[in-house]
């Protein structure tokens, strides 16, 4: 009896599941609106959620919000359900009850986290906990009344209330990425410096910025309707007992192709979640000269990004007498 007792317990010992398992973190994927064509949710949440399917740790469930104008009335999600929310989503103040809107800042106070998608960071221009959250944000009428500018200059960051609109961005291409934060679990034993894929590099945001660590920066070039200004690209926030991790990139499918993106976003995700990042840094991570893209993620054959296409121009020709 005691040698059943005994191999039994040993048969238990050697199948149970070993407590260093982390469990796998749970995430909800947020869309369902954007503010026009341009920013193509239905087309970029795969590539989002394929990203973090990659790598491995996370469970992600894509939520959709209804549409402008939709039932909202059973919209109501179970935030507490997840570790963090990626939104992919931008939408005006009144889309949102109030009673929705409190039950996200209760779920971010207690704990919860949150990701910031490119222009997530529009939505809700006069929710003063969400821009708490996300520290800057852009357009959807902000101006100096939503909070100073905020950028680098001469190796710090800084605020300034300069009055004016908030949010603007050159033509798409590519730009350098300077990490500003080394130190930051989701930057730590990235290069200083990488290049990014053509994308808007998002300038003149506002903002509180309250609790917020600018941990990457970009230099907006005037000669494309830049501010000639280091912007902030990549933050991470406090709010409550919550983590916020904001990335300006991303506007498109072709944004989304950049192993920088990929691997920031994958980190930050975690981070938001968790506090820590136990991803390695990819081997394919661009280079202060060379950016990286990978085939998983190269649009589909005959894509083009949406609203992107030049306006046609119509040139005038002087009659000739
Ligand atoms: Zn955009």
């Amino acid at each position: 009896m005691r040698n059943v007792l005994t191999a039994s317990l040993l048969i238990a010992a050697l199948t149970a599941v070993p407590s260093t398992a982390a469990p796998r973190v749970k995430v909800m994927l947020l869309d369902g609106e954007q503010g026009g064509p341009y920013h193509a949710w239905q087309e970029t949440t795969p590539y989002l959620k394929k990203m973090l399917d990659q790598a491995g740790i996370f469970d992600v469930q894509v939520v959709t919000a209804p549409p402008a104008g939709g039932d909202f009335s059973a919209f109501k999600p179970k935030w507490q359900d997840y570790n963090v929310v990626v939104a992919n989503y931008d939408v005006p103040d009144e889309r949102w009850s109030d009673e929705l809107k409190a039950s996200f800042e209760q779920y971010m106070r207690e704990g919860g986290g949150l990701v910031s998608v490119h222009a997530a960071d529009n939505a809700f221009p006069k929710w003063k906990a969400y821009n708490q959250m996300i520290g800057i944000g852009g357009w959807r009428g902000r101006d100096e009344t939503s909070g100073p500018l905020w950028y680098y200059k001469d190796g710090k960051l800084v605020s300034d209330s300069t009055p004016g609109r908030a949010g603007s961005h050159g033509a798409r291409q590519a730009f350098k990425i300077v990490n500003r934060v080394t130190d930051h679990p989701i930057t730590k034993g990235l290069p200083a410096e990488w290049m990014h894929v053509p994308d808007e590099l998002y300038a003149t945001l506002r903002g509180p910025g309250e609790n917020m660590t600018v941990l990457a920066t970009a230099f907006s070039v005037e000669s494309n309707r830049g501010t000639g200004r280091d912007e902030p690209i990549l933050m991470v926030l406090n709010v409550g007992k919550g983590r916020v991790f904001h990335t300006t990139l991303g506007h498109d499918l072709a944004a989304l192709n950049c192993v920088g993106f990929i691997a920031t976003y994958q980190r930050g995700v975690e981070w938001a979640a968790t506090g820590q990042v136990t991803q390695r840094v990819p081997a394919d991570f661009p280079t202060a000269e060379q950016s990286s893209t990978r085939a998983d993620f190269v649009p589909p054959a005959g894509w083009v990004s949406p609203g992107g296409a030049p306006r046609p121009r119509v040139i005038k020709v002087p009659a000739k007498k």
